[in-house]
């Protein structure tokens, strides 16, 4: 087979979920558009990095420095849900079930690909909280999904946040409840199960 189909087969093959014949399958696709999309995708691609920046506050994807949630003032700024990815945030969006404010990880916890604490958005979480008063009071609500590292993490932040300390400040902390089956993806949910589950947090 061509050396650059093979070459572009594997990089499709880069991205979550993709296996050799999907790979195969999108870019026999691409050859079939005329070549001014190929050129639109292309660009797109590689500004991507360039154009499209984080929030400051919650690290959802943001055309500006602050999100257009963090920017709702109709959101409840008393509930706080922390999600590993962005696509996360938007199936919980989708549901239209949640109007608080959002924290994205940006990842879980997973010592075998080396993902630790470290790398992911908890020092900015907890300087967010921070912030909060005894008498505003903010419910922390783990969202991370339910399989090892989601669970890992889900523990993690609960340990961090168990002291007296911070229930001081008036920070409870919940979990997204039943439901959402183990081993399952947040971002595959359909939207009675998050309903289920964003009303049975423990
Ligand atoms: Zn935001």
């Amino acid at each position: 087979m061509n050396l650059k189909f093979q070459q572009l087969v594997k990089l499709f093959q880069r991205l979550p979920g993709v296996g050799p014949r999907q790979a195969a399958r999108f870019v026999i696709a691409l050859l079939d558009q005329p070549e001014e999309n190929l050129v639109e995708l292309g660009t797109a691609i590689n500004r991507l990095k360039k154009e499209i920046s984080f929030c400051g506050e919650c690290f959802n994807i943001s055309d500006n420095s602050h999100c257009h949630i963090c920017h709702d003032t109709k959101r409840d700024k008393a509930k706080l849900m922390v999600v590993e990815k962005v696509t996360d945030l938007e199936s919980v969006e989708k549901t239209g079930l949640y109007k608080g404010l959002y924290h994205v990880l940006g990842g879980a916890i997973n010592p075998l690909d080396k993902i630790t604490p470290a790398n992911l958005k908890i020092k900015e979480l907890e300087k967010r909280l921070e912030k909060i008063s005894a008498e505003q009071g903010v419910e922390l609500i783990i969202a991370t999904n339910p399989n090892t590292s989601g669970e890992t993490t889900a523990m993690y932040l609960r340990d961090l946040f168990a002291s007296t300390n911070w229930q001081n400040r008036g920070l409870s902390v919940t979990r997204l409840g039943r439901g959402l089956s183990s081993g399952s993806n947040l971002e595959y949910a359909d939207e009675i199960t998050l309903k289920h589950a964003l009303e049975y947090r423990k």
